[in-house]
């Protein structure tokens, strides 16, 4: 089965002046494959006629086209943008318990949050499909009854948007308000303490960090009654401890209440501790998804990594693997980077980070909690701020990506970025747009690939994978892993996803301290030490998952939990 799809937005004709219908070989044999839409004045291309032959694909100047083949097993759409539009295939599963949602960006999981939420009506993928058409698709399916509902009007969705950043925009008012006016539950004082949100109580909405507003947002979807509760990207601007504690609200609501709740997570370890089922979504960005069958979380959450999904014996791209490395071996030590003492005070914080080296080649992970110095420590090593108690020169050059990245007015190409970086993170479609107009997520890719075209001994990520999907993450860490391999440059990494984290590390610095008051950097220390530190900081422990290695975090008071907390192996290796 084939698909064409255009990107709306992206097609401009009257620039290209209809490359896509000039060029199509199928004019030659009489078929009309490309066609104009009257009222746009844009192209529509006539799927079964169309051969597959790509060359539209290749000649829009604009990266507006996909023609893909797909396979018949997914059936027709549930929902369709339009002619040529975006095609979601299949709907969740709705079960007691949190059902977590894992895809890339632009997968669908928006619009099927919307379709869940009753806020978009399916189409069938054609005009004029009624209601009955939809539960008839699915009947015999553990949604059908859901859908029943949702016709009717008979089923409450709350729902905690993506984009946390645009609410003050709608919501004005201090915090107390809005809260106590979402609490038809009675229960948002609880999730208020739980979140950490108390300091916070009283301020205005547009005094928020992002940290604080996502909390809000959470604790008023979460301080409703109501029958579903969807919940999108709850870890983004959230530090380590802040999605653990959101992850426990979320299931004891899900566990006390027996409602719904569907969530969608890009960090893997959450998702995990979150989720009692998984749904992957897989399938072309931008262009189809499709939603896999339910599996349980520890099953979905491998095969999402292996990159094939066993009942739909689908492949969607080459396995990921987190090898648990042995302690750390005597590697050869190509170029010690000594940095002395470092202090900084400003008037309502102070930072200390004890002496240390690193070791390189090497990858340094830096874990720590919002606002507590992390990201001032990496700028005196990048030198854009000096320390208080002496002149740092590290005789390197150093290269740094910010946590908070300024878009240029100019193209990502005067940039001149690496050609093979380019082709890693696959950015090339992005070469000729102005850097003002990029999305987080690609904007965040630019700025990597810019950091680490330039020639230097030591690079300096500051939270790296903020705005980037699950498989952007995922891909990510492979690529700076090979980049170690490669060059033999060290790579220091501050973020908050503690698989990547894990994945990358050969050695960690740990943060702690008060928040927005005091901060306090280790030294160096070897991943062992240094995860044992944090975690036992963050009151969790963590097992290996015995196929793919990779981190799982420990029910809470759990037998590994127990045995892990008294023998002080909060970190579990082998
Ligand atoms: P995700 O949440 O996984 O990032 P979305 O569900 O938001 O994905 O979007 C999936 C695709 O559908 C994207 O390509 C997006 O551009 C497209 N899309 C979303 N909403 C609309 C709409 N109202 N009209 C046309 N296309 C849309
Ligand atoms: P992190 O990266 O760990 O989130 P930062 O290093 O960005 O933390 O900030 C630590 C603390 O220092 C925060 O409370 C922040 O408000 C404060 N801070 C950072 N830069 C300045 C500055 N230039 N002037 C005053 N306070 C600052
Ligand atoms: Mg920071």
């Amino acid at each position: 089965m084939r698909i064409a799809v255009i990107d709306r937005e992206r097609c401009k004709v009257r620039i290209c002046g209809l490359q896509c219908k000039k060029c199509c070989p199928m004019v030659k044999t009489g078929k009309e494959t490309v066609i104009v839409d009257e009222d746009s004045g844009k192209p529509i291309i006539v799927e079964d006629m169309c051969s597959g032959c790509g060359i539209c694909v290749k000649k829009c100047p604009f990266d507006a086209i996909q023609i893909i083949n797909i396979v018949e097993e997914v059936g027709e759409p549930i929902h369709q943008y339009g002619v040529n539009g975006f095609r979601l295939y299949n709907l969740p599963t709705p079960k007691e318990g949190v059902v977590g949602i894992v895809g890339a960006n632009g997968i669908g999981k928006t619009t099927m949050m919307k379709i869940l939420s009753g806020e978009l009506k399916p189409n069938l993928g054609r005009e004029g499909a009624d209601w009955g058409e939809v539960v008839d698709r699915f009947r015999g399916k553990e949604i059908q009854n859901y859908l029943e509902k949702l016709s009717r009007k008979d089923l409450k969705a709350v729902y905690k948007p993506q984009h946390v950043d645009k609410i003050p925009v709608h919501v004005k008012g201090d915090v107390r308000g809005i809260l106590e006016r979402s609490d038809t539950s009675g229960r948002m004082m609880d999730i208020v303490e739980k979140l950490d949100l108390s300091n916070a109580f009283e301020a205005d909405m547009k005094e928020l960090s992002g940290g604080e507003l996502q909390r809000v947002a959470l604790a008023a979807c979460l301080a409703r009654d109501a029958d579903v509760y969807l919940i999108d990207e709850p870890s983004s601007y959230l530090d380590v401890r802040e999605r653990i504690n959101m992850a426990k609200v979320i299931r004891e609501i899900a566990e006390k209440t027996k409602k719904y709740v569907f969530v969608i997570e890009h960090d893997l370890i959450v998702l995990d501790y979150l989720s009692d089922y998984v749904h992957v979504i897989y399938g072309a960005p931008g262009a189809y998804g499709v939603i896999s069958n339910i599996k349980g979380t520890r099953v979905g959450i491998n095969e999402y990594l292996s990159g094939y999904l066993k009942s739909e014996n689908v492949r969607f791209r080459e396995e990921i693997r987190f090898d648990v490395r042995p302690p750390k071996e005597k590697k050869e030590i190509k170029e010690k980077i000594d940095y002395p003492e470092l202090k900084k005070h400003y008037e309502r914080f102070k930072l200390d980070v004890d002496c240390g080296m690193i070791e390189g080649p090497e990858m340094l992970g830096i874990l720590g909690k919002n606002a507590i110095g992390k990201t001032t420590f990496v700028k005196m090593l990048a030198g854009v701020i000096e320390p208080d108690n002496t002149k740092l020169d590290l005789n390197l050059k150093v290269s740094y990506k910010p946590q908070y990245i300024e878009a240029q007015d100019a193209l990502v190409v005067s940039l001149h970025p690496d050609p093979e970086l380019v082709e890693r993170f696959r950015i090339r479609h992005l070469m000729d747009r102005n850097m003002n107009d990029l999305s987080g997520g690609e904007l965040q890719k630019v700025a990597i690939v810019d950091c680490l075209s330039k020639d230097a001994d030591l690079y300096l990520l500051d939270e790296p994978s903020a705005y980037l999907d699950v498989e952007e993450r995922l891909k990510m860490s492979k690529h700076l892993k090979k980049y170690i391999e490669d060059h033999r440059k060290s790579i220091l990494v501050v973020d908050h996803d503690i698989m990547l984290i894990d994945y990358l590390s050969d050695q960690l610095m740990i943060f702690s301290g008060e928040g927005g008051k005091s901060g306090h950097a280790t030294k160096p220390m070897d991943l062992r030490s240094g995860m044992n530190r944090f975690l036992k900081d963050m009151n969790t422990t963590f097992r290996r998952d015995a196929e793919t290695k990779r981190p799982r975090i420990n029910k809470p008071d759990s037998v590994k939990d127990r045995e892990q907390r008294s023998s002080g192996e909060y970190y579990y290796v082998e």
